[in-house]
């Protein structure tokens, strides 16, 4: 088993693969990327990630320039030649490289690189018991909807976090809770599931429509895409966060006061199990 890289088609180690010193990606953030799991040697949801990242690309305007099977063959190539059965796949797109110059080049092909490592371990006490988040103002641009690179703001916030020994910082714009630094926020409150509708200033999450569109329906949940704020939130029964890498994880303490007495919720737990049997299904059969 070894971490792999994979740069505009071509298998690399990790330790070989260079940036060149002008790619976009490097220089402006000018790129998008995603990040699969991979789950005895499948990638979980590949197909709505790679729908996601034609949008993305779409909408910062790097023309697609490998198709769906193309990138598919990549995923399963990573996974096989690397040898990584439980893992997590990232690819970037920018685009490309050219003379640092702000608007887009004349003749630019875009750059993919992608590479495959083991799962860094979750904690396993932290779905058992749930975690600790802290809510920090959202200062981030206004078009969160797009997958980009540019992640500062994420990347200082989750630092803010870790200072504070917490799991996530969730982000509040003006009056609203919109979402954590990597994954989607939800709260429950009078047996309903709130969530931040899926507008420019959040990112729709894998692991969200997963849960709005199947688990809920399946387990026969209310929930709700509507706009809450800090009260409403201290006020929850219940808390989770969900994303590729967080799963389903349950929040326990925001701003060190308890949420539910400080124990994980009925409905949280039921979605856990749920998508739990979901990966099981997709991957293990
Ligand atoms: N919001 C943000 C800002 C994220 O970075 C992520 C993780 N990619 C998510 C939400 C969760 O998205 P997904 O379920 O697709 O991983």
């Amino acid at each position: 088993m070894r971490e792999l890289g994979l740069v505009n088609g071509n298998l690399v180690d990790m330790s070989d693969s260079f940036i060149p010193m002008e790619d976009r990606g490097h220089q402006f953030g000018d790129g998008v990327y995603e990040v699969t799991k991979v789950y005895n040697g499948r990638c979980f949801a590949l197909r709505p990630h790679l729908d996601r990242l034609y949008q993305s690309l779409r909408a910062i305007r790097i023309p697609a320039t490998y198709t769906f099977e193309e990138l598919v063959e990549f995923h399963e190539l990573l996974i096989k030649e690397s040898g990584i059965t439980e893992g997590a796949i990232y690819l970037q797109i920018t685009r490309g490289v050219a003379p640092r110059v702000h608007s887009f080049p004349e003749q630019v092909v875009p750059c993919l690189t992608m590479s495959i490592r083991p799962s860094g371990p979750i904690n396993p006490e932290f779905k058992e018991r749930g975690v600790k988040i802290i809510l920090i103002p959202d200062e981030r641009w206004l078009r969160c909807d797009i997958k980009s690179l540019n992640l500062l703001s994420n990347v200082l916030g989750k630092q803010q976090a870790k200072e504070a020994h917490c799991f996530e910082a969730v982000m509040v714009r003006g009056d609203h809770v919109t979402e954590g630094t990597s994954s989607n926020f939800f709260v429950v409150k009078d047996g309903v599931i709130w969530t931040h509708p899926a507008t420019n200033l959040i990112l729709k999450g894998i692991t969200r429509s997963i849960i709005l569109e199947r688990l809920a329906k399946d387990l026969d949940l209310t929930i709700l895409e509507k706009p809450f704020g800090v009260p409403f939130v201290k006020g929850a029964e219940e808390a989770f966060l969900s994303g590729t890498s967080t799963e389903i994880m349950p929040v326990t303490s925001i701003d060190g006061v308890a949420v539910n007495n400080g124990s994980v919720g009925p409905i949280t737990r039921k979605l856990q199990l749920a998508y739990a049997r979901l990966i099981d299904e997709e991957c293990h059969r």
